[in-house]
């Protein structure tokens, strides 16, 4: 009962509008207490936890299918597809597979995760053998041989290699035939919108499955100092990461492939990072993100309209890649798992994948890194303890993410040969976002 008022309290706040985050932490520290008072009792709510982790593999699926889809198939033509998508495509890629190398060399460098004992916290360890895949299992698991049993099995890797050929053979048989495509287009602009709402209540319920999944944590092991400090750690340095990752590596990109000035991008493109960081929504922000590329940094609003809100389902270097990365180095110090170098290439390489079909809402990173490890065959327990500090860490990888998407918008429009100097260089006031 005492659990229940609790949960009510919390909707009660959410339904005030208190910040997301702050409500994920106040399930946080519920959670730790109801699991230190109520003890055994607290596998009555036990469920609720369950329900959230079912219910958050669930709508991956969907989720990368529609995304793929729809971000492909808005280009229309594949003149478009090659030029602007493919320039796209590219630098949203490139720009995370150079987050998931900072992150990598950071948390090898700092050694997450050693010390933190995953063993003892109900990290299975007497399958350990198995939760390494050889490079041939890795790389058979890309093809799609049923996309039904695929897609029953949440094996994203094949469902995105699928996605995406279907999306290009739609744009090519809608040059020819659009009449032929465009009810399929239709389904799956309608599907997009539904599917990310369908997210949106799953995501929505983290607070109610932190204070579960807390209490259930709390109440089977001691959450002294021992246990807490790897996670403090692991969400310092998810900032580092994600803090590096936005200024150093995009500093140089702009410099050397947009050739503007860093600082200037940085100071006019501050009120998109803080909106992400706010709202912990890269799709959200892509209003303000979109109206700053075109006022103030001077990307045409063709691209704008297209690279932003195509950086908020692919690439999203702070969710793709920072946090599947920071988490698997956590998991293999934390269980003192031999990994080599073959390991990590894997790693590299399915955070790479899995970036091309994300969704730019909170807590998305808790869904790109249950694929990455289902995928890399690493124990999805891990996930699940650090999903209250997931949520704080979101900002950061909120901003991250657009503030990728306003760096590629501004690379590609420089390498079309259409960015507008006088709008970047123009004082700010004489550029007003409306
Ligand atoms: N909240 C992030 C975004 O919208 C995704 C994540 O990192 O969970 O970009």
């Amino acid at each position: 009962a005492v659990t229940l008022g609790l949960f009510a309290g919390l909707m009660e706040l959410s339904r005030r509008r208190v910040n997301f985050s702050l409500l994920t932490f106040i399930g946080l520290f519920l959670g730790v207490g109801v699991g230190y008072v109520f003890r055994d009792h607290v596998r009555y709510i036990d469920p609720i936890g369950q329900a959230y982790v079912k219910l958050l593999m669930a709508v991956v699926a969907p989720l990368v299918i529609v995304s793929i889809l729809s971000s492909i198939t808005s280009l229309g033509s594949t003149s478009q597809l090659r030029t602007i998508g493919g320039r796209s495509v590219f630098w949203l890629l490139m720009l995370n597979f150079i987050a998931i190398l900072l992150t990598l060399g950071l948390s090898l460098a700092l050694k997450v995760g050693d010390g933190a004992d995953l063993a003892t916290q109900g990290v299975p360890t007497e399958t350990l053998d198995e939760f390494k895949e050889s490079f041939t299992q890795v790389f058979l698991g890309f093809f799609p041989s049923n996309i039904v049993e695929d897609i029953s099995e949440n094996n994203v890797i094949p469902i995105i290699v699928a996605s995406v050929a279907i999306a290009v053979a739609l744009t090519l048989v809608g040059e020819r035939r659009p009449e032929a495509v465009a009810p399929v287009k239709a389904l799956i602009d309608g599907g997009r919108e539904i599917i990310f709402k369908v997210v949106g209540f799953v995501i929505k319920l983290t607070p109610y499955a932190v204070l579960a999944l807390t209490a259930s944590a709390a109440s089977k092991t001691a959450l002294d100092a021992d246990t807490l400090r790897p996670l403090l750690a692991l969400t310092v340095v998810g900032y580092l990461a994600c803090f590096a990752d936005t200024y150093l590596v995009n500093s140089v990109v702009l410099r050397v492939w947009a050739d503007v000035r860093p600082v200037t991008f940085f100071r006019k493109i501050f009120p998109a990072q803080l909106t992400a960081f706010t709202t912990q929504s890269s799709a959200g922000t892509l209003p303000v993100t979109t109206g700053l590329l075109t006022r103030k940094i001077g990307v045409p609003a063709d691209i704008a309209g297209f690279t932003a809100p195509l950086g908020t389902t692919i690439g999203m270097p702070g969710c793709a890649g920072v946090w599947p990365i920071l988490l698997a180095v956590y998991t293999v110090n934390g269980l003192g798992l031999s990994y080599g170098l073959a390991d990590y290439a894997v790693l590299v390489l399915l955070a790479l994948v899995v970036s091309l079909g994300t969704a730019g809402v909170p807590g998305t990173a808790t869904v790109t890194a249950t694929t990455v490890f289902a995928a890399a065959g690493l124990p999805l327990e891990v996930i699940i303890l650090t999903l209250p500090i997931s949520a704080l860490v979101d900002m950061a990888r909120t901003m991250t993410n657009v503030t990728a998407a306003a760096v590629a918008s501004t690379v590609v429009a420089r390498g079309e040969g259409r960015l507008d100097d006088a709008v970047f260089d123009a004082p700010d006031e004489e550029t007003a976002v409306a």
